[in-house]
Formats: structure tokens, C-alpha cells, sequence
């Protein structure tokens, strides 16, 4: 036998042995970013569903300290909504589709094939189950609509906030330093899009976010749905 034809042999062997197309590369990344968006702000350049003025999920991300993060990855895991049904009305209630062109589960697959796929190295993320069930455990320890409304910062059609007082705001209710995330249209105001806490990738409890307020200037808008 050539030596050509054995070396052949011998690697299909060790992928028989090692699960064939099984995933083995972890994703490194250092926290997890769970991203609570306002829905008014996405709705204002998306096609919605009716919703309320209620702060909701978008995604529960694998990131890195210096703001980059893994996604798409290979999982042992491929998403099945179907292993979601017992914890479905709370999803729904906490992580629904905004957009009218979208289902709950088309955004929930995105969330996950993009996202959770990578969270390998999360002990209570890394399947399709635990993914959604332990960022809606982390998630229910997150009251924004209180720490804001504690320190006077209500949705308001006029009325504008300091992004100080909105971190600050958060700040003392988390115990955490979290990062805000806003829309900034051309002559406009800077609208609040996203409220970024930051979990220990162990552990889900909310850390200090590494890196301060993403794209807010001094002052920012907090509307209403009309
Ligand atoms: P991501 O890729 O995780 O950064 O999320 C961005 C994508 O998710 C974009 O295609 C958005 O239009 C979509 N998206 C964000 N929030 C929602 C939502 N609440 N409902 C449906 N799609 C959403």
C-alpha cells in the first residue's frame, strides 16, 4: 500500500473516531453582552408588530473585552424550536419579534445561529435550551423600566436626558457599570436603541462592561410609542 493511500486510510479514521463532522473549535470571547433594546427606537425605521413600551430582549451575545466578538459558529447543537415550547409564553412576552415581515422563531434561530452558536465556553448558554432559558433568567434580575423611572427618566416626546444620568441611573440600580447604545439620525437627536449590561460568561451575573457608552452623545431622546 502506498504510503499516500495509508495516510488517506489513517485520517478517516481519526474523523470516525472523533465524531466525523462534530464540532471541536471553542470560540474565545471574554463576556456575554445581553442586549435589551428599546422597542419604540426599532420601530421607528422597521415595519412592527403593535408593542408596548416595555424594554425587551434582543440577544444575549459572546463578546470580547475589545468590542469584537465571534459569530456563526459550528454547534453541536443546531437550533429546533421545538425544544422551547415549556418556556414559550415567556419568551414571547420578553423576546418577541418587533418586525411584522418576521416570526418569533425566525428571530429566535437568528439570535441563536448567529450568537449562541458561539457560546461554547458558557456553561449555561451552550445549548439551544439553556441559550434561551438562562438569558431569560438573567434578564428577569433587569428592571430598567424602575431604575429609570426611580431617578425621573420616563419615555418623553419632548424631553431629552443626559447620558450621565441615564448611566448612572442603571448604574445604581445594577450595581454595574452598563453601556448604552443609541441612533444617531443625520441633524437628529441621539434616540436610546439599546441598554448593553454585561454578564460573567460563568456565572450570568452582571459585571462592569468593560468598554463605556457606545455611540450616545451628552443628550439623549427617550420616546414614547405614539
Ligand atoms: P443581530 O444580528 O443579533 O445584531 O441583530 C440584528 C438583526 O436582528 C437585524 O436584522 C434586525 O433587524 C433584527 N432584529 C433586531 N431586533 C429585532 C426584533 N425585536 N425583532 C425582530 N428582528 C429584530
Amino acid at each position: 500500500m502506498s504510503s499516500l493511500v495509508l495516510l488517506l486510510l489513517l485520517t478517516a479514521l481519526a474523523s470516525l473516531v472523533s465524531g466525523g463532522g462534530a464540532c471541536s473549535k471553542n470560540h474565545h470571547f471574554d463576556f456575554v453582552l445581553l442586549a435589551i433594546q428599546w422597542p419604540q427606537t426599532f420601530c421607528s425605521t422597521t415595519a412592527c408588530v403593535p408593542h408596548a413600551d416595555r424594554w425587551q430582549i434582543h440577544g444575549a451575545w459572546p463578546e470580547n473585552d475589545d468590542a469584537t466578538w465571534p459569530s456563526n459558529c459550528c454547534t453541536n447543537h443546531p437550533f429546533d424550536a421545538s425544544l422551547l415550547e415549556s418556556i414559550e409564553p415567556e419568551l414571547v412576552a420578553s423576546w418577541k419579534t418587533l418586525k411584522k415581515s418576521g416570526t418569533n422563531e425566525k428571530f429566535w434561530a437568528h439570535e441563536y445561529n448567529k450568537h449562541g452558536s458561539c457560546a461554547h465556553d458558557a456553561p449555561l448558554l451552550n445549548d439551544v435550551f439553556k441559550y434561551f432559558n438562562n438569558t431569560l433568567a438573567a434578564f428577569r434580575e433587569v428592571h430598567l423600566e424602575k431604575w429609570l423611572t426611580a431617578a425621573g427618566i420616563v419615555p418623553s416626546t419632548g424631553r431629552q436626558y443626559s447620558a450621565r444620568h441615564f448611566d448612572h441611573a442603571i448604574q445604581v440600580g445594577l450595581g454595574h457599570d452598563a453601556q448604552l447604545s443609541c441612533v444617531n439620525r443625520k441633524g437628529g437627536v441621539s434616540t436610546i436603541s439599546q441598554v448593553n449590561i454585561c454578564l460573567d460568561k460563568i456565572t450570568l451575573k452582571p459585571i462592569d462592561c468593560p468598554l463605556a457608552d457606545r455611540n450616545c452623545k451628552t443628550n439623549i431622546a427617550y420616546r414614547p410609542t405614539h
